[in-house]
């Protein structure tokens, strides 16, 4: 009689011990299920979109801005800021000021925009386009969804690409 007492508790110490594990399983597993999802739009390098009304894209951006990015205007050629800059630095979204194209990238075309072979990898959405009556590409901010330009396939070496942009959508960060 006197061992049945000792062995309840020995059973439920063992009961508890293995439970501890089962747990605690949860938690590492759900962390890892987290990493797994997270690791999925690597490719955009972690890039959270940014959702806004238009009134407060209205509020935050010039109307010219306002014109482009949101409703995918364009600028008159030769007018935009930053056709003819030639400085070094790092041209990011003017709405969302996300890095978007390197100045190594860029490239005289004659167009009056901005032209650029590349883009930053990941930080750039590309959508079919035919408005106008033309099959475009339009290129969009990854974060945000501002309209940036269009791109055409009639550019320089490496890529043969022509990224075509409106100086309004971008804003240029000079490397120090
Ligand atoms: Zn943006």
């Amino acid at each position: 009689m006197r061992w049945a007492p000792w062995l309840a508790a020995a059973l439920v110490v063992v009961s508890l011990a293995s439970q501890t594990p089962t747990g605690a399983a949860p938690t590492p597993s759900s962390e890892t299920a987290k990493k797994g999802a997270a690791a999925k739009p690597a490719a955009n390098d972690k890039i959270v979109k940014i959702t806004k009304t238009e009134e407060q894209w209205k509020k935050q951006l010039t109307p010219e801005q306002y014109r482009v990015l949101r409703e995918s205007g364009t600028e008159r050629a030769f007018t935009g800021k930053y056709w003819d800059n030639h400085a070094a630095g790092i041209y990011k979204c003017a709405a969302c000021g996300l890095d978007l194209f390197d100045s190594k990238t860029k490239f005289e075309s004659g167009t009056g925009w901005p032209s650029f072979w590349t883009v930053i990898p990941g930080h750039v959405e590309e959508h079919r386009d035919t408005s106008l009556g033309m099959l475009r590409v339009e290129v969009l901010c990854a974060r945000c969804g501002g309209h940036l330009g269009h791109v055409f396939d009639d550019g320089p070496e490496p890529t043969g690409l022509r990224y075509c942009i409106n100086s309004v959508s971008l804003a240029f960060d000079a490397k120090k």
